[in-house]
């Protein structure tokens, strides 16, 4: 019995080896083949175009985009993924709007007599009690937290921490600041005046008058340039219990706030470095009325994708990406296309898609599963593919590598001359299979000049973290990125279809391909076996 089962099994085996070994025999050149030139043109004409108003994440524009790559998935034979061809991602735009601060019924206004370190919604004309604490530092013996229970008062305390009068930190004893004196030092004083009970932290600046009002003015500069406005991840938005405000006020505004003069104040500063111990001060603190609105519009934006499902290893997934938001139009009115970023890599996964629908169509199904997708709000911080990371359509643990496009078919300025070249970061990283099947499959189909240069962990431009591959990394997926570098049109107005080198592009997409075909229908699923930064 038990050695005619072993036979049975042992043939049974046979034959799907023979089965997986005849899929092994498949030519995969007339599919790659299908990814042409002429094809990736006719989509990026479209996609590039001026009708699209260059694909702003939630724009109307950008839907038209979306829906133009779920047709184009439909027509080449994927399927709907949990029922459809968009994934729904959840980001709101916030931005902050009416934050003041009363004091006596003298009305502060923010950017312009205060600024933040942080912010937290606050209901309009809230009244607080104020508590102040000093420096609101604690090391050993020395504690301005001690026995500190508050019913939600907001801590009032100095930014930094106290000197001696030979300019030595107290707690420290040396010229080097403790964590509470470092720039982000306000992030442990708002740490411990939570623990205590507080709502809120105001910081009393260490700059005189002039400095503190150039810091202010220059906040409010960088505001206006980036604008007010910051699309995020709704998640992010609905912790508001681990939010609180922390404010920077000016000397002057404290000692309205302790009805005091600003010189008994400072000099009540200085005791603090010359006693070496906590004090709690005389002043008498006025509350306050705080006003803090947020208000936070939906997006309404997709990721886009497409499912191929594999034969013997479906459970398995290989992910290929690229982004198909741009940067919408200029505060000028021009359009920026974003032909290059990453239109280019949009419709090479398009093509992709069609090189796969193809051969499946004609019997040649991959052994895993391919997830083909191409990703919104990459531009406002790799939002689309966070997303898909935090709300994965296929487990992450089956997710076998992220290919992704962003940026082919031009030359940056040290290729000037020889197109035949693209930078590829990230596939050494995680698996030391996925770098080796870049280049057997480059050398064997393709012979483009791979340039590994940004992928040194020591680069400046540190781009293994600016792309939507990033996402899948840091969960330990193996990625590969691929990239033609930066050039004088990136991000303008001139980003346009007419300097995009089809041919470039049509080789990297092939070099894909047959990348994918390989990691699809290879025996064993590449090895996560590294972690290089
Ligand atoms: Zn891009």
């Amino acid at each position: 019995m038990k050695q005619k089962s072993m036979l049975v099994l042992m043939l049974i085996s046979a034959f799907q080896l023979f089965l997986f070994s005849a899929f092994a025999q498949v030519n995969p050149v007339p599919y790659a083949y299908t990814i042409k030139a002429e094809d990736l043109k006719k989509h990026l004409t479209f996609i590039a175009s001026d009708s699209l108003k260059g694909r702003n994440t939630g724009s109307a524009e950008q839907l038209v985009a979306a829906k133009y790559i779920a047709d184009h998935f439909k027509k080449v034979g994927l399927a709907l993924v949990q029922g459809s061809y968009f994934q729904k991602v959840d980001l709101v735009n916030r931005s902050w709007t009416n934050i003041s601060l009363e004091v006596k019924g003298k009305k502060y206004d923010y950017l312009k007599d205060f600024m933040a370190n942080a912010l937290a919604p606050v209901e309009a004309g809230t009244k607080a009690k104020i508590l102040f604490i000093g420096y609101g530092v604690q090391k050993g013996n020395y504690t301005d937290f001690d026995q500190l229970k508050l019913k939600g008062e907001y801590v009032l305390a100095f930014e930094g921490e106290a000197k001696d009068s030979q300019g030595n930190y107290i707690l420290s004893g040396t010229k080097d600041p403790s964590v509470f004196g470092k720039g982000d030092g306000w992030k442990e004083k708002l740490k411990m005046a939570k623990a205590a009970g507080s709502k809120g932290l105001i910081l009393i600046t260490d700059k005189d008058e002039v400095a503190f009002g150039n810091q202010v003015r220059q906040r409010q500069v960088m505001m206006q340039r980036f604008g007010n406005e910051r699309m995020v991840q709704r998640d992010e938005t609905l912790s508001p219990t681990g939010e609180s405000p922390v404010l920077l006020i000016s000397t002057e505004m404290a000692a309205q706030l302790l009805n005091t003069s600003q010189e008994n104040l400072l000099a009540f500063k200085k005791s603090l470095g010359t006693e070496k111990k906590s004090i709690r001060s005389n002043f008498k603190t006025n509350p306050i009325n705080l006003t803090i609105e947020r208000t936070e519009k939906p997006v309404d934006t997709y990721n886009v994708v497409g499912y191929l499902e594999g034969t013997d290893k479906k459970e398995e997934v290989v992910v290929i990406t690229a982004h198909y938001d741009h940067i919408g139009i200029s505060i000028d009115g021009q359009i920026n296309n974003g032909a290059n970023d990453d239109g280019s890599g949009t419709v090479t996964v398009l093509e992709l898609a069609e090189a796969f629908g193809k051969a499946a169509a004609d019997g040649h199904r991959p052994r895993r599963s391919i997830l083909f997708m191409t990703v919104t709000g990459e531009e406002k911080g790799l939002l689309g593919s966070e997303y898909y990371s935090n709300h994965p359509l296929f487990p992450l643990a089956n997710t076998v590598c992220d290919l992704n496009i962003d940026m082919t078919g031009r030359e940056d300025d040290e290729h000037i001359g020889k197109p035949d070249y693209i930078y590829e970061i990230g596939s050494d990283k995680l698996s030391s299979e996925l770098r080796q099947v870049l280049v057997d499959q480059n050398e064997k189909h393709v012979g483009l000049d791979l340039d590994f240069k940004f992928n040194d962990p020591n680069d400046p431009n540190r781009f293994y973290y600016r792309s939507d591959h990033y996402n899948f990394a840091k969960n330990g997926i193996p990625v590969a990125f691929f990239f033609n570098g930066v050039h004088a049109d990136y991000h303008q107005p001139t980003d346009d279809i007419e300097k995009i080198e089809f041919d470039q592009c049509q080789r990297v997409g092939r070099l894909v391909f047959y990348m994918a075909w390989e990691i699809s229908n290879r025996d064993l699923r590449l090895k996560v076996d590294s972690n290089k930064p």
